[in-house]
């Protein structure tokens, strides 16, 4: 593994001077609260920082909300939605979302930077990221029209059925995809009609609050409100919250579980993104080649940050060896480092408590007596001690009811188990709570099918992984979650039925 630059000369001090220097260009020293269209800060005038976690050092300090202003930022949003929103047509929004989406291709670069400083994804990465937001836009700009009421006529009956906004909706987003997942919620959202209250994670607040800077003259006020905070201080009554009417929630399932007992107070609907644990199954016949790259890439993009990560490989015992020789490889190949340098393959976590947790799973799995095939550590680098890195790691051994391959590590860790009986591996492949996502690796067509069915999971790739196409709806089985996204039918979360029956003699 390598953790340096070409030229070897990588020091601390040469990576905390490229990272200011980027910060001076786009991170502002004080960021506020945006309510009803105006930045304030929080009532009790209350800040916290928010870390670059390739350094440790802080880059601003952020608006502590709290319940005042989740009720402040709630008000707007019902004011915005009765006294304008409500009153807009399809092909107004449609023409808000789609501007929305050139602005953030017109700052593609500045939002992918701030991304990369806040969160520590490389800058690849965080490119990816921003396309991904503008490709959020344009699509549910367009889904707008696909979805509508409709009629019910028969001999001496009509009624109609028309889709209703929820007026104000609540979103509270995780910090591995800051802006994404922001664009996740309040894409479908403002399409379907509806206003905002968002709460970004304590981590990442910078990347949504500079795009709403960028689209401030393009949202009407009060239609996109975000409360920066804590989860207890500012996401907790927001969702409990009897003014909002639609909640929406991605992060663990833990956190997902309190946000559906705190909705159950005003039965407030709710969709949930949760974490995942997801089985990568690789056939016999699979290339070992090509198995190592869909492999390499499931497990450490966004240095394994991703709830759909493929993080439990299932390897055939006829490829086995070869895969996992090419595996060992690919993991020590890796450049970790410097996100914003372009040659970096793995960034830093996102926070040294994450770090943390990650060691906790692996000092775990050790004392389960596993065997680690790579990894399991820090760099040995001294320009990389300041910052939240962990090497990409490969870990056998195990046995499947083991903490550390039941819990999601939400780190770079891939769990190895092989097999040779299909029906023994699908019963440990299905084997966790968790339903999110899983992948097969095979050329045989009838082979990609089964499996792919025999996943309990809401998402499933043939021979690639992480790609998300709207238009595919993406959600969770089991502990995973409830409701779907990137699709059409995500008007449907967020909007209501509402029959209307005439009376005909
Ligand atoms: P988290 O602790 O569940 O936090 C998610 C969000 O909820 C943050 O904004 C957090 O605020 C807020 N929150 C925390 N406690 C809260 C409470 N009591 N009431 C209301 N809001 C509260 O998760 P995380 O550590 O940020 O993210 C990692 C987890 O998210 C992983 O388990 C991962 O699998 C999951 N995830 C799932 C998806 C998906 O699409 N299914 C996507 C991304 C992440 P703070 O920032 O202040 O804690
Ligand atoms: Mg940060």
């Amino acid at each position: 593994m390598s953790t340096t630059s070409d030229d070897g000369a990588e020091t601390a001090e040469s990576i905390r001077s490229r990272h200011r220097e980027a910060a001076d260009d786009v991170v502002p020293e004080h960021t506020q609260l945006y309510i009803g269209g105006e930045w304030q800060d929080a009532a009790s005038g209350e800040t916290f920082d928010t870390l670059n976690p390739t350094t440790g050092e802080v880059l601003a300090s952020v608006a502590r909300g709290g319940e005042a202003d989740v009720d402040r930022a709630v008000e707007a949003a019902r004011d915005a939605y009765d006294e304008e929103w409500s009153e807009t047509s399809r092909a107004e929004r449609q023409a808000i979302l789609t501007e929305i989406a050139d602005r953030v291709e017109e700052h593609q670069e500045e939002l992918a930077t701030l991304e990369t400083l806040d969160n520590g994804k490389t800058l690849m990465e965080a490119r990816i990221d921003v396309e991904g937001v503008a490709e959020q836009f344009r699509f549910f700009a367009g889904a707008t029209n696909s979805r509508s009421g409709h009629t019910r006529d028969e001999p001496g009956v009509h009624g109609e059925v028309i889709r209703e906004p929820y007026g104000v909706v609540g979103q509270i987003i995780p910090w591995n995809f800051p802006l994404a997942m922001a664009s996740w919620k309040l894409a479908p959202a403002l399409a379907a009609g509806n206003c905002s209250v968002l709460k970004p994670a304590e981590q990442t607040p910078l990347s949504v609050l500079r795009f709403l800077e960028i689209v401030d003259d393009v949202v009407p006020d009060g239609v996109v409100n975000v409360v920066t905070g804590y989860g207890e201080e500012a996401g907790d009554p927001l969702s409990r919250h009897e003014g909002v009417r639609k909640l929406a929630f991605t992060g663990s399932t833990a956190v997902g579980k309190q946000i559906m007992r705190n909705a159950a107070e005003n039965v407030t609907d709710v969709t949930l993104e949760l974490g995942g644990k997801s089985p990568i199954v690789v056939h016999a016949d699979a290339d070992p080649e090509e198995a190592v790259g869909v492999i390499a890439m499931a497990i450490f993009a966004n240095t394994g940050e991703c709830c759909e990560a493929g993080s439990r490989l299932f390897v055939h015992e006829d490829v086995a060896e070869p895969i996992l020789e090419g595996l060992i490889g690919a993991a020590e190949g890796m450049t970790v480092g410097d996100p914003l340098k372009e040659e970096t393959d793995v960034g830093p976590k996102v926070s040294q408590e994450q770090v943390e947790r990650t060691m906790r799973y692996l000092e775990s799995a050790k004392e389960g007596g596993a065997t680690f095939l790579a990894g399991g550590d820090a760099p040995d680098d001294e320009a990389l001690a300041g910052g939240c890195f962990v090497t990409p790691t490969l870990v056998e051994g195990l046995d499947h009811d083991h903490e550390a391959v039941q819990e999601e590590i939400f780190g770079p860790v891939l769990e190895v188990f092989r097999w040779d009986d299909y029906d023994e591996m699908m019963e440990l492949a299905n084997d966790v709570d968790y339903g999110l996502a899983g992948g097969v690796i095979t050329n045989d067509l009838e082979l990609a099918d089964r499996t792919a069915r025999d996943i309990e999971a809401g998402y499933i790739w043939v021979n690639t992984w992480h790609e998300m196409s709207p238009g595919l709806p993406y959600g969770g089985y089991k502990q995973s979650g409830i409701g779907r996204e990137l699709s059409v039918e995500t008007l449907d979360y967020y909007t209501q039925a509402k029959s209307v029956k005439y009376g005909l003699e």
